[in-house]
């Protein structure tokens, strides 16, 4: 049906973005293709040392998993946080990926956390990193015709440690401002970092050069406050009802830092 139809068919699975936007008449496709009743695609597991995150995963299975807390706490703090209990119930990982919402909390805590998203459409599966998927507001590098089946999240390796802050202006509201920050150690040395940004560019940003500057680096507090810099640095943010952009940029240098401290302390045991 996608391939017949193009970009006049529109995929819904959690319906929590979609159905508004129907509602609105910001979108108006032909054809609605329903992938709920397809069989496999909630699979939410860890398989040859990564997880796997299948379409129909809900954000409340995540919030839930005690796989996720255990293993994955930035994916599981992040789902906590994601708006209230009747979007989480419905909305799913993968649909809040292709949705590309620069607001959308998903894309930044999977993408500090190295994720990918594997697409299926007529011409075969293709693999996706999320570093560079989000081309702009509500857009990325999937054809219209590919369907997102599974997001992939790599291991955290033995030490490591992660956390998802994001301040809103009361539970349940889209980010003001929100970080995602996953480090993995190796012989007490930072082996690799990834930082996540919400809410302050036109795209859910990844702080590349404070990713950089951590790797290799202690996790002390000269390397935090660099780093925190650096993702400032890295924040695009626009004054709106939510906060003026130096307001969030300040919250992006505070979280950041905060993050890599929970960091350091979970991955420390
Ligand atoms: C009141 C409200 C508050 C919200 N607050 C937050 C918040 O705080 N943080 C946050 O991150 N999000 C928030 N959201 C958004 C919501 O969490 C997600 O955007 C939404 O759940 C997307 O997932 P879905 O499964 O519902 O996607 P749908 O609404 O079904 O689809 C969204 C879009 O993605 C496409 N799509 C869906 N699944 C696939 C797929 N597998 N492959 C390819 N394309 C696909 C659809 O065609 C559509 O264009 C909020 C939404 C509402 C209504």
């Amino acid at each position: 049906m996608l391939g017949e139809r193009g970009e006049d068919a529109k995929i819904l699975s959690g319906g929590q973005s979609l159905i508004p936007l129907l509602k609105l008449r910001f979108a108006s496709p032909a054809v609605v293709v329903d992938i709920n009743r397809i069989a496999g695609l909630d699979t939410l597991a860890e398989e040859d040392g990564g997880l796997r995150i299948g379409a129909l995963v809900r954000t409340k299975t995540c919030e839930l998993s005690e796989l996720l807390r255990d293993r994955y706490p930035i994916l599981s703090q992040a789902a906590a946080q994601i708006s209230d209990p009747i979007i989480r119930n419905l909305g799913t990982v993968c649909g809040s990926v292709a949705h590309a919402d620069p607001q959308g909390d998903w894309g930044s805590a999977l993408m500090a956390a190295g994720a990918e998203a594997v697409a299926r459409g007529p011409g075969g599966e293709r693999t996706l990193p999320l570093s560079d998927f989000f081309q702009g507001p509500f857009t990325t590098t999937l054809e219209p015709t590919e369907v997102v089946t599974e997001i992939r999240v790599p291991g955290p390796g033995e030490r490591s440690g992660g956390a998802y802050l994001k301040l809103e202006r009361r539970v349940g509201d889209f980010a003001t401002a929100a970080v995602g920050v996953q480090v993995s150690f190796e012989a007490g040395k930072i082996a690799r970092a990834g930082i996540g940004l919400t809410g302050v560019g036109a795209t859910n940003l990844r702080a590349t050069e404070a990713e950089q500057a951590l790797v290799g680096a202690e996790l002390d507090e000269e390397a935090i406050q660099g780093a925190a810099e650096l993702a400032a640095q890295a924040a695009d943010p626009q004054s709106d009802t939510r906060g003026s952009a130096e307001y969030k940029r300040h919250v992006v240098r505070v979280f950041t830092e905060r993050a890599l401290r929970a960091s350091a302390g979970k991955a420390n045991g």
